[in-house]
């Protein structure tokens, strides 16, 4: 077991038992150009130009990068610029689909024998909510020798189940993506990691499973499914501080990430659909299957629309995610779940700060080791360099210490002011 950690409430009841469904195909599309950590793709595509689903409308020459691709059959009606679920202002494709859409087709990406270069070519990313590109974690640096593939089915967001329910659905598909990271990797071992509160896709897992496949099951601990803290519960190992997973001989993969990669392999699918699990004060909570690109007011409206005093929609889980400020933004690769927080359960907002009254829970509970509380005070004064010092950048935004502290304080958020300064400053950690 990892250290700090806390038991949220698991909220998973309403949308644990949906299997996913496919949202309707929206009329109008919007793609945005950045939906991956790195480099921001330029469009390729002009107003006017007619698209097929799989067809490349955004790519650039960059190793830290990863293609967009149209997921419909349509009409290009803009390219202009689009505001995220970060908040964030990027470059967007706007596509109009036409009436008639076939899911099953798409144009693939051409096999030319190199598998990691078919995976960059299918734009995919880490779907877990990181979004590197995932070929770049496909190659590690030459020195190091991976020998351990571990694909992340824990999801200990609270709320979220579409990671559970790909696992329940379609197993066979998780095992073959772990048997493709291996191959490429040249890993001695694949370990496929879960919590314990996912029994039925434990079963499933174990049972499409050959013998050289681990399937595990790990204590339900929040937050289990970041990766320096999986690797410790499931080898005992520590990545050295401000190094890379690879670093220790291990590579990490989100389950839905490594079925996307078996399925670039295999048929040469892009990346243009992901599941979001869409629950909290909806109408009808579930797990949909959403073309990138349809907006989240929309994917709400399939999912029964909004109910009740509901005080903030979040993109992702409730410890982790942002707050949308607008439903207007589309749904992009790293976009797992959308909750809608009824009153009363939301965590303050940075005006509603409240003083620190030294009660301790949030060094004893975060997982990294850190002192949130001083952390938080530097973010306020804007004292960059000391939360530097006191290894901001080691923070891996789990929100623990939001979580347990008694006076509400908004550490998560000020936490995150200060890495991102840091990172502006050029701070390595
Ligand atoms: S400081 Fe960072 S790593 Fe520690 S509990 Fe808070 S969010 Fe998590
Ligand atoms: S949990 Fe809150 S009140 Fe307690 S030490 Fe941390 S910041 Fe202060």
């Amino acid at each position: 077991m990892f250290r700090g950690g806390v038991h949220p409430p698991g909220h998973k009841e309403a949308t644990a038992g949906s299997a996913v469904e496919w949202a309707p195909v929206p009329a109008r599309l919007v793609v945005p150009m950045s939906q991956h950590l790195g480099a921001p793709c330029v469009p390729t595509v002009a107003v006017g130009d007619r698209v097929s689903r799989g067809q490349v409308i955004g790519d650039i020459e960059a190793m830290v990068s990863a293609p967009v691709h149209s997921p419909v059959n349509g009409t290009v009606a803009e390219v202009g610029t689009t505001l995220t679920a970060a908040g964030m202002t990027v470059k967007a494709v706007v596509i109009d689909a036409d009436e008639a859409q076939e899911l099953e087709s798409f144009v693939p990406v051409p096999d030319t024998g190199d598998a990691r270069a078919r995976v960059r070519g299918a734009g995919i990313v880490g779907m877990g909510g990181a979004t590197f590109p995932s070929v770049v974690k496909l190659t590690p640096p030459k020195d190091a020798d991976v020998h351990t593939v571990i694909l992340n089915g824990c999801e200990c967001e609270p709320f979220l189940t579409c990671d559970h329910r790909l696992m329940l659905e379609q197993p066979e598909r998780v095992i073959a993506g772990a048997k493709h990271v291996r191959e490429i990797i040249g890993a001695k071992r694949v370990i496929i990691a879960l919590e314990s509160n996912k029994p039925d896709a434990l079963e499933a897992l174990r049972a499409a499973a050959d013998d050289t496949i681990e399937v595990v099951a790990l204590p339900t601990r929040y937050p289990q499914g970041a990766e320096k803290q999986l690797i410790y519960a499931l080898l005992k190992t520590e990545v050295p501080h401000g190094k890379l997973p690879s670093a220790a001989g291990v590579l990490v993969h989100n389950v839905a990430t490594a079925v996307a990669i078996a399925d670039a392999l295999e048929t040469g699918k892009p990346l243009t659909e992901r599941i979001v699990t869409v629950t909290g004060s909806v109408a009808r909570p579930g797990n949909y299957r959403v073309l990138l690109g349809t907006l989240v007011s929309e994917l709400i409206e399939t999912a029964g629309g909004l109910v009740g005093d509901v005080e903030r929609v979040i993109s992702g889980g409730p410890m982790t995610g942002m707050a949308l400020g607008s439903l207007d933004v589309p749904v992009t690769k790293g976009m797992s779940g959308i909750v809608a927080v009824p009153k009363g359960m939301a965590a303050p907002a940075i005006a509603d700060d409240q003083p620190c009254m030294r009660c301790g829970r949030c060094p004893q509970t975060c997982p990294m080791g850190l002192e949130p509380y001083a952390l938080a005070t530097f973010a306020d004064r804007r004292m960059w360099d000391a939360a530097a010092k006191r290894n901001v950048l080691d923070c891996i935004e789990c929100g623990v210490c939001s979580y347990v502290c008694p006076t509400k304080r908004p550490l998560l958020q000020l936490i995150r002011l200060a890495k991102a300064a840091a990172m502006a400053k050029g701070v390595k950690s």
